[in-house]
């Protein structure tokens, strides 16, 4: 365990056997897999010298760019703990972080600046900033590379993600060197990862999606990674031809937006053979639109706390099914939460529970949040998945999520895949609200097309048409766009406010 097997040795051991192909490519500039191994040396000497040790952590506040994995092998070469930042968050959720997080030295980006100008006073324990590219660069060309780097083992922890928040105050998932390796070891064992893949970064890297979808795995193989600042659906399409793109993770909204963008019919699409996604439910006709343009756009399913990847589907087949989350990774195994034991996938559907080497340990210093994730050594995913007899799932719902009227279960996503059926519906989102009569009932938010204004007799009749009376919305309202968190999830918190204000507690005295 005492090897140095660390995350932070990956530049040097692939510089070893491909030092002159790309690693890095950010606008003109490219860093090639020994400049990135030659550059992360001496920013992990540069954070030495400015007292950092293992297990420390280092904070990173700013967009996509190279000089997040810098600092991200730097830190993981020194036996340090990265902590990327939110930078959608506020001032004040940020000070948290960095206070939770116990930072010692936080790099930052000029993108950031207000918001970090909003997080002050900054915690007493943030001893050093780092500014890109000014001091940092300037850190980089003054140091010397770490003369020793300290043996990282698998079970040391190398990043704190926070989760993304939509329930309650944000917590951070420890993913250690090996959960992290184990991931990118399911990921190569499930999907095609070339040396010469050109790979865009546009989920943020905060996020675990961005980080270990395909960006970790191309990097480990040698291939070149393209991190984007921002996300802007025309410009990621224009890329993918210039450049001729083979892969990228992305969210399902992300898909979307770049279906419904002008340029979409015309866009050489021909160079991608590996474009990924998850972390929230996709509709049904985005991923249709992909798989009709000839690109195999493939789900998976996971969360922060199995550093990410659970489920995935499969290089061949799945064209039928559309929406489905495919089958285990490699080194994933899974059961079911049936009436508190552990149980077979087969049957109703249930919670998933996950085991395997990409499962984290825990929560930041949060032992009982901890404590109530897991149930005989396996992770409690939360979510309600359906699993068919070949073994291919379907995301249900979020367990939290499910909304119980009358006694009966309904699982907003369901009813949300049947609203979004109709073409004056770009979105929907169903929550639940308190009802004296019926203990809660469903207020659906409904997203028109631009131009659009489908009535509300429309609505219903196509979910009579499509659903059991008990799941159709008590309420529905009209809204110009659904709040969404930065990874393109939809902050239901915010929703169930709204509801529980505007929607009186009803039925009978
Ligand atoms: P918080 O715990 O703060 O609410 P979060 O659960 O959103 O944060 P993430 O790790 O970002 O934290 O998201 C994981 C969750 O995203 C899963 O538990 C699941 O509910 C949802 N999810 C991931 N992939 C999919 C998918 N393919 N389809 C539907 N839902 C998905």
């Amino acid at each position: 365990a005492d090897a140095p097997a660390g995350l932070g040795s990956w530049p040097a051991r692939r510089a070893r056997i491909d030092p002159d192909r790309p690693a890095l490519v950010e606008g003109e500039r490219t860093l090639t897999h020994a400049g990135l191994a030659r550059r992360t040396a001496r920013l992990a000497g540069a954070l030495a010298a400015l007292g950092v040790r293992p297990g420390d952590r280092v904070a990173y506040l700013g967009v996509n760019a190279t000089s997040v994995f810098e600092t991200f092998f730097a830190t993981w070469l020194l036996g340090a703990v990265a902590v990327p930042l939110n930078y959608r968050l506020a001032g004040a959720e940020i000070r948290y972080m960095l206070d939770d997080a116990g930072a010692s030295v936080l790099v930052h980006s000029p993108d950031a600046d207000a918001l970090l100008a909003s997080a002050r006073p900054l915690p007493a324990g943030v001893r050093h900033l780092l500014a890109v590219p000014g001091e940092y660069e300037e850190a980089i060309a003054a140091a010397e590379p770490l003369a020793a780097p300290p043996a990282v083992g698998l079970d040391a922890p190398a990043i704190l993600l926070y989760t993304s928040g939509t329930t309650g105050r944000p917590k951070a998932a420890v993913l250690t060197h090996g959960n992290l390796t184990w991931n990118t070891i399911n990921q190569l064992a499930h999907v095609d990862v070339l040396s010469t893949d050109r790979a865009l970064c546009i989920a943020p890297l905060f996020h675990c999606v961005g980080l270990g979808q395909v960006t970790l795995p191309t990097l480990f193989k040698g291939g070149s990674v393209e991190p984007l600042p921002a996300f802007d659906a025309g410009a990621v399409l224009a890329r993918i031809a210039q450049a001729r793109i083979t892969s990228f993770s992305a969210v399902p909204t992300m898909l979307q937006m770049m279906v419904e963008h002008p340029s979409w019919d015309a866009v050489d699409l021909g160079s991608l053979h590996t474009v990924l996604y998850g972390g929230s439910p996709v509709q049904e006709r985005v991923a249709r639109a992909w798989l009709e343009r000839g690109v195999r756009v493939r789900q998976g399913y996971g969360m922060t706390e199995a550093s990410p990847g659970v489920y995935m589907v499969p290089g061949e087949g799945g064209t039928e099914r559309p929406v489905s989350v495919g089958v285990p990774h490699f080194y994933t195994d899974v059961a079911m939460l049936r009436d508190g034991e552990v149980g077979p996938l087969a049957g109703e559907p249930a919670e998933l529970l996950v085991r395997g080497p990409h499962v984290f340990a825990g929560y930041w210093q949060r032992p009982q949040e901890t404590e109530a994730v897991f149930v005989d050594g396996w992770f409690r995913s939360g979510d309600v998945l359906r699993v068919a007899d070949d073994g291919w799932a379907d995301v249900v719902d979020r367990v939290k999520d499910v909304i119980i009227s009358g006694g009966e279960n309904i699982y907003p996503a369901e009813v949300e895949a049947v609203l979004v059926q109709l073409d004056d519906v770009a979105d929907a989102a169903v929550v639940g609200v308190p009802d004296a009569r019926w203990g809660e009932v469903g207020v659906a938010y409904v997203q028109p097309r631009p131009g659009a204004v489908p009535p509300e007799a429309q609505l219903r009749a196509h979910m009579e048409a499509h659903l059991a009376r008990f799941k159709i919305p008590k309420y529905v309202e009209l809204v110009d766009a659904l709040p969404r968190n930065a990874t393109g999830k939809v902050r239901r918190v915010e929703l169930r406010e709204r509801a529980a204000a505007t929607v009186p507690p009803e039925g009978p005295a």
